[in-house]
C-alpha cells in the first residue's frame, strides 16, 4: 500500500466513525476537513497514476509557487511525516540508517526522506523549492532530498535582520530568479501570473477566516478544543481543490462564533488557559486530558502562527506603507516568521501571545533535533515568570519515534504535574 492508499483508507474509516457516532465536543466542520483530505488524496493518486508531474516546497508561503507553472501538483512532505504514525515511522527509520543519513534531526524533517526518495511510497518529484528563515532544518532536509533524487531545487534566502520590511526588494528579486530557474529547468513550465492572483484571492479568504478564528479563541471561555487548536493550518495551494480548504476554515470560524454566542466551551467549565508552543505530542492523549481537567489551549505558538492568525494579510497597506504587487505579496508571506529573526523575536512573540490569550501557563514542547528554538526555553520561561507571574514547562522528546507506552506515560505524568502547578500558581495570583 503506498502513502495515498493508506491515507484514503484512514479517512474513509474516520468519516464513517464521525457519521456513526459524532462527538458533541468536536467541531462539526471536522467532517468537511476529512472529506477535503480524502478527496485530495484520491485526486493526487489519480494524478500520479496518470504519470503527471509533482513539485514540493518547504517553509511557510512557498507552496503557492509550486502551483503557478502549469499543471504541477504539490507534495507537502512535512505534513505527510506528521501523519505517519509510530509504526510507519519506526520502519522509515531503519531506511534512514541504511541510507547513511543522520538520525539526530527532528522526526518531522527526517522521516520524509525515505518515503519521498523511494519513488514507490510517493510520486517522484520534478523539483523542490525551499527557503531560509522559517525552519532551517526542514529547508536542509528538502535540499538533501533534492541531492538524493538528483533533481533541481531553488532556495530563497530570507534575511533575519529587522526591520524585516527593508528586505522586501531583496526577496522579490530572488522570486524573479526562481521563476527563471523553474522555467529553464522544467520542460513545459511557464509562469502564470493570473493563476498566482487567483490562488492569492482564495488564500486571502482563508487567512481572513484564520484571523477571525484567532480572535474568537481569545474569548473566555475559549470556544475551541485543544486538539483542534493543535492543527497546523493547511495552505490552500498544497491541495488539489483550494476552495474546499477555504470553505472548511470559513465554516470553522462560523461554528466558533456560534459557540461564543452560546457561551459553549468543549472543556466543560474553563478553569485554566495554557498557551502551547513549538511542537507537540502527535497521537497523544494530552488534548483530551486537558479538556477533561477544564484546561483550554487558546493558542498554539510556532514560527508561522503570527502570520496565520495575527499579522497583516493580503491587501494590507500598513505593513510596508504601500499596496503590494502579487509577487511582493508572496514575499510578504515569507518575510515574517517568529523563527526567522534573532532569538529576541521568538521570545517577544511568545510573551505577547501569553498576554493576548490570557495564559495561566506556557508549555514549550521542543522536539529532539529542533534547532529554531535551541537554547531559548529558559529565557522564554524567565520572561513569562517575571512579567506575568505564570509558570512554563520545557518538555522535550521525539514526536513519533520511540513513542512507547512508557514514553507516553512519562509525558502525561509531566503534564499532570505542570497543570497542578498552574492551578496552584493561579490560586495565589
Ligand atoms: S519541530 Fe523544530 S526542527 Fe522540526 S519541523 Fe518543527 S521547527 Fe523544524
Amino acid at each position: 500500500m503506498n502513502y495515498y492508499e493508506g491515507e484514503i483508507a484512514k479517512y474513509e474509516k474516520r468519516l464513517q466513525t464521525i457519521d456513526r457516532k459524532p462527538r458533541p465536543d468536536m467541531l462539526a466542520c471536522n467532517r468537511l476537513l476529512y472529506q477535503a483530505l480524502l478527496d485530495h488524496d484520491r485526486e493526487q493518486l489519480r494524478w500520479w497514476r496518470e504519470g503527471k508531474p509533482f513539485m514540493s516546497a518547504s517553509g511557510g508561503g512557498m507552496a503557492i509557487l509550486t502551483r503557478v507553472f502549469g499543471e504541477f501538483r504539490t507534495l507537502g512532505l512535512v505534513g505527510m511525516a506528521d501523519r505517519m504514525g509510530s509504526k510507519a515511522a519506526e520502519a522509515a527509520y531503519q531506511k534512514i540508517w541504511s541510507m547513511g543519513l543522520p538520525d539526530y534531526s527532528c522526526d518531522r524533517t527526517i522521516l520524509l526522506l525515505p518515503i519521498a526518495a523511494s519513488g514507490v511510497d510517493l510520486p517522484k518529484l520534478s523539483m523542490i523549492l525551499t527557503r531560509t528563515g522559517s525552519c532551517n532544518v526542514a529547508n536542509n532536509s528538502h535540499r538533501t532530498l533534492a541531492e538524493l533524487m538528483g533533481i533541481p531545487f531553488f532556495m530563497v534566502d530570507v534575511p533575519f535582520e529587522d526591520p524585516y520590511q527593508e528586505n522586501l526588494p531583496y526577496v522579490v528579486k530572488q522570486l524573479h530568479e526562481l521563476i527563471a530557474h523553474v522555467e529553464a529547468k522544467l520542460p513545459g513550465a511557464k509562469f502564470d501570473g493570473g493563476r498566482l492572483m487567483e490562488l492569492q484571492r482564495l488564500d486571502r479568504q482563508r487567512m481572513a477566516a484564520l484571523h477571525d478564528i484567532g480572535r474568537l479563541r481569545k474569548h473566555v471561555p475559549c470556544p475551541d478544543h485543544p486538539r483542534d487548536v493543535f492543527r497546523e493550518p493547511l495552505q490552500c495551494a498544497e491541495y488539489t481543490n483550494p476552495l474546499a480548504i477555504v470553505e472548511y476554515y470559513e465554516t470553522y470560524r462560523d461554528e466558533l462564533a456560534d459557540r461564543v454566542s452560546r457561551g459553549f466551551t468543549p472543556v466543560g467549565e474553563e478553569k485554566l488557559r495554557i498557551v502551547w508552543a513549538i511542537s507537540g505530542p502527535y497521537g497523544s492523549k494530552a488534548w483530551d486530558y486537558l479538556a477533561q481537567r477544564g484546561v483550554s489551549v487558546p493558542f498554539w505558538q510556532y514560527g508561522g502562527a503570527e502570520k496565520n492568525f495575527i499579522r497583516p494579510i493580503y491587501g494590507d497597506e500598513s505593513e510596508f506603507g504601500k499596496a503590494l504587487t502579487p509577487l511582493e505579496e508572496v514575499a510578504r508571506t515569507l518575510l515574517y516568521n517568529s523563527w526567522g529573526g534573532t532569538g529576541e523575536r521568538w521570545i517577544n512573540d511568545v510573551v505577547a501571545a501569553c498576554r493576548e490569550f490570557r495564559a495561566d501557563g506556557l508549555v514549550l514542547f521542543e522536539q529532539t533535533g529542533c534547532l529554531p528554538v535551541l537554547g531559548l526555553g529558559k529565557p522564554v520561561a524567565d520572561r513569562v515568570d517575571k512579567e506575568m507571574g505564570i509558570p512554563a514547562w520545557c518538555a522535550d522528546g521525539r514526536m513519533l519515534l520511540g513513542h512507547t507506552a512508557n514514553a507516553e506515560a512519562q509525558f502525561m505524568a509531566g503534564l499532570e504535574s505542570f497543570v497542578n502547578l498552574c492551578f496552584e500558581r493561579k490560586g495565589r495570583r
